[in-house]
Order: C-alpha cells, then structure tokens, then sequence
C-alpha cells in the first residue's frame, strides 16, 4: 500500500488479469511504475470469476458422480450436499492465491501497488494526470497510462427488480444453502454453468433465456445440445421467456410473463450481461475514445486514441476473457519492448464450462458459411467415441469446420467430454497455421478423446443446404 514515488514512468488503473504482471515486467526494465487496484487483488477471475466458479463446479461433480455412482458398480446412499462446506473448499483456495499474490504485490520494494480507486484527471504538463483519492496528495503523474478496469454485471430493464433481493455471479458465490427453487435470468455461458452447478447442489433450476436459443453464439445444433443435456439434468430452461416484470414475494420471487403465466422461485440469479468500467474513468478529461457500448477503441498493440494511454483485458472489447486479458498483457509487454506482437492475429478461442463443457475455437459452421469459404464440415458424436463410453459421459459432438481451398481449419467445436482439453490441439493447430490435413498423419494416444480427431477429420463433407 505504498507509494514509492508521485511521478512514474507508468501507471496500471485497475489490477486485472493484464494489469500487475506489466507491471512486473516494466518494473524488471527498470521503470517506476504504479498499479491501483479497487478491490481485492486478482479482479474478477480470481475473485468471483474463473476460479471459484470452477472450484464449485468440482464439488457439483463430485456431487453428481457419487449420485450416479450406481451406472459404475459404486452404491453410494443418501448422497447429500453440504453447500457451506464446498464454499469452504472454495474460498481455502481463493484466500490462498490471494493472500500470496498481494502480500508480493503489497511489500514489493519498487512497485507501488495501491488499493483504490483510480480515475484520470487532465494533464499536468506532458503527463496525464491520475487521481486515487479526495486529497490535495491524491494525485500521480505519468507519461504512460495502462487501463486494465475490466468489466461488471448489470441487471437486465425488467421492471420491478431492482426492488428484488436478487443474486448475482458474487452474491452466489457465497451462498451457504441451495435455495429449493433458483430462478437464473439468462441462458448464456455464466448463467447455464452457474444453473448447472446449483442443480447438483439440489436447486430445482429454472433458466430462463429471452432469444430463440440458449447460447446463442454457437451453431443453432450445438445449442439445442447444450440445452438438452441440461434438461437431461433436469434443468427447466425456456427459451423465448418474455419477462414482464419480477417481483418479491411471500414465497421469494415471483416472474410474471408477457402471456400473464408466473413462475415462483425461492431465488433468483441475474447473468445476463456485462458492461466495461470505462464510465467512471475520466476518459473525457484526456480525449479517450469508446465505441457506442462503452468499450474502449484501441488499435493492435492497445493504444487507445490518446497517445501514451493503452487499454487491456474486457475494458477494450477484444476478448471477455482472462486468457485473452493476459494475453493482452504479454502483446503490450512486448510492443513496449520494440517487438512485433500484435493482436491481430488471435484466433477467438474459450470453453463454457458445463460439465461436460464446449470447447470453442475460431468460426462456427454458420459464420464459415457466411463468409463465403469453401467449406466442409465433419461432425462426430462424443456416443460413438470409445473414451466417451469408458467413462459414461456420451452427450455432445465434435464439429471440425475446414475450409477446403487452403486446407486449414477455420473453427471447431467439442461438446463432450474433456472438450475444454481437446479444442487446444486445434487451437495450436491454426496457430501455426498448420495444414488441416495434418490431423490425418499425426499419432494420437489411445484411449482418449482426441484419439479420434484424425477419423473425424476424414469424415468431413460438403455443408448441405
Ligand atoms: C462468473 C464468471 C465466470 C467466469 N469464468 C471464466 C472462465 O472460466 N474463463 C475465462 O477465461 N474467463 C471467465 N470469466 C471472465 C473473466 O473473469 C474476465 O474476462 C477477466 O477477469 C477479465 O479480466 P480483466 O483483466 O479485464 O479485469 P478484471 O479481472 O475484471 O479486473 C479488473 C479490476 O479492476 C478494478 N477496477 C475497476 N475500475 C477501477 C478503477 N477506476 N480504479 C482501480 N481499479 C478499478 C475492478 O474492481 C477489478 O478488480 C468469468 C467471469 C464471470 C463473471
């Protein structure tokens, strides 16, 4: 919490996922740098993002395999879920990584990490200005400016709920007991591994999706997949859902629709969408521009419209995720240094962690087609592959998407099991822009799931209708 200096050569607003390693970086070149971070260290990833989700759906896993342990020969009676106690589990890890990450942030002898609020304020002279407080003391100067605020939920404009005690990715996080109905607002990514999650607690989970399908960035087959399995679960998920208010209740929640039906719920979950925390930065006072979403404008190597000032992580809208906010982080480290990275070419790449999860890479088989390619596509499902009936969990597809002029594969996607695993030998894959056709020759270890790509791969056909 120290402030070595009142001039630097650069200075971090917000310590997300890009923010405190540049500053390691710029801080081994010698450079005065420092970082202000509102909140515990680590953001949203580390804090209630990536990782205490993950560390929870560990404990609805188990919760599910010891409730299924009869396909397998195990008999495991009255199963319960102690939810206090998987939240323990959880916050032993995170209070771990934290503390170590901060105590070195915190003593470091030339970084100057402060936790607080940061906003831009004019210049003074040739540096921009950067105020952490309400003091006359409160201000910094620097002639490098790196933004890394990250972003936040916002509830969706249904009338009455912002007088509902409702839950959020955060407040969830620390609940201590499954509610007995949990009503979740959104059918994307966060909302259905959150669904999934509370439903092996023992939440009877309703998901209600506004659009024709739940997440909706991938092919409409895929999606209807994703929706299935879950249903499989015994998740409730409706699609179309025209909410006409939400209101609290002597039960809890009660969501009245469009058509006048209700839904009752104990309560209810808000994931449906994220704004950039760029509103409150002062980005006026030194001329930073934003797009129409408040996403901030920034060219390849993340300069913003103002020279001197970059923006990293989900604030610049090139990525909404941590490994694309790091990535960030390493592109800037090394355009600073007077090297030739750039964004340009990152190929799109995420998992949505449902278990089992969709690992994504590059275009869907819609998008491919759109553009125009020369495309095949060969699809495999995960029922028909031999490590997927080994271990019981046949759900799911995988989908190669190849444009056959170049012979490159321009996207996948494997929903099944270990597909988070899998879609990285084809993210590497197009890295290297390697040949498609290399999945053919290439020697895979048996029993797995990838063992199958190369019989996939030769699977592939022209896209029909
Ligand atoms: C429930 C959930 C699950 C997720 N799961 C995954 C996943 O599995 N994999 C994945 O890759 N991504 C996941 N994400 C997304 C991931 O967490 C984010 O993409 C990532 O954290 C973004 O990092 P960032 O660097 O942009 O900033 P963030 O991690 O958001 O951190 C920004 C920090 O800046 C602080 N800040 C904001 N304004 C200021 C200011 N003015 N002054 C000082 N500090 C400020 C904020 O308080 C915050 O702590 C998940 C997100 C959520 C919500």
């Amino acid at each position: 919490m120290t402030l070595h200096h009142r001039t630097f050569d650069t200075v971090v607003i917000g310590g997300g996922q890009a923010g405190p390693s540049l500053a390691s970086k710029l801080d081994a070149r010698g450079e005065k740098v420092a970082v202000f971070q509102e909140g515990p260290f680590g953001g949203t990833c580390l804090n209630d993002g990536c990782r205490p989700t993950k560390a929870l759906r560990a404990s609805a896993h188990a919760a599910r395999a010891a409730r299924d342990g009869a396909r397998y020969g195990v008999h495991v009676d009255g199963v319960t879920v102690n939810v206090a106690e998987a939240v323990e589990r959880k916050d032993a890890l995170i209070d771990g990584w934290r503390q170590g990450a901060t105590d070195y942030y915190e003593n470091h002898e030339t970084i100057s990490y402060v936790t607080a609020r940061a906003r831009l304020e004019g210049k003074q002279g040739d540096l921009y200005a950067v105020r952490c407080g309400d003091g006359a003391d409160d201000v910094v100067t620097a002639p490098r400016i790196i933004i890394n605020t990250g972003a936040r939920s916002v509830p969706p404009a249904v009338p009455g709920l912002d007088a509902v005690d409702y839950l959020d990715h955060h407040t969830l996080l620390d609940l201590k007991e499954a509610p007995a109905r949990l009503i979740v607002i959104g059918g994307s990514y966060i909302g259905l591994e959150l669904g999934q999650i509370w439903a092996r607690f023992g939440s009877h989970v309703t998901i209600l999706e506004h659009g024709q399908r739940v997440a909706s960035r991938e092919d409409a087959d895929i999606s209807e997949m994703v929706a299935d399995m879950l249903r499989d679960e015994g998740l409730d998920i409706r699609t179309g859902a025209a909410i006409a208010r939400v209101d609290q209740s002597d039960a809890g929640v009660t969501v009245t629709f469009e058509d006048g039906t209700t839904l009752e719920g104990d309560r209810v979950l808000v994931a449906a969408g994220r704004v950039p925390n760029s509103d409150d930065l002062g980005l006026d006072t030194v001329g930073v521009a934003t797009n129409k979403r408040g996403y901030i404008d920034t060219d390849e190597h993340f300069l913003t419209s103002t020279p001197g000032i970059y923006a990293v992580g989900d604030v610049n809208g090139r990525g909404a995720f941590t490994h694309t906010s790091y990535q960030d982080h390493e592109i800037l480290a090394d355009h600073l240094a007077g090297g030739d990275r750039s964004v340009a070419r990152r190929i799109s790449t995420y998992a949505m962690f449902t278990d089992p999860p969709l690992g994504r890479v590059g275009l869907t088989k819609a998008d491919a087609v759109a553009q125009g390619l020369n495309v095949s596509v060969a699809d495999y499902q995960f029922k028909d592959l031999t490590r997927a009936a080994l271990d019981g969990v046949t759900a799911g597809l995988m989908r190669l998407v190849i444009d056959e002029d170049a012979d490159r594969l321009v996207g996948a996607a494997v929903f099944g099991l270990a597909g988070d695993e899998v879609v990285q030998a084809l993210s590497l894959l197009m890295h290297v822009d390697g040949p498609a056709s290399a999945l053919e020759t290439w020697l895979p270890i048996h029993p797995t799931v990838a063992e199958f790509l190369p019989t996939v791969y030769r699977a592939r056909g022209p896209v029909e209708g």
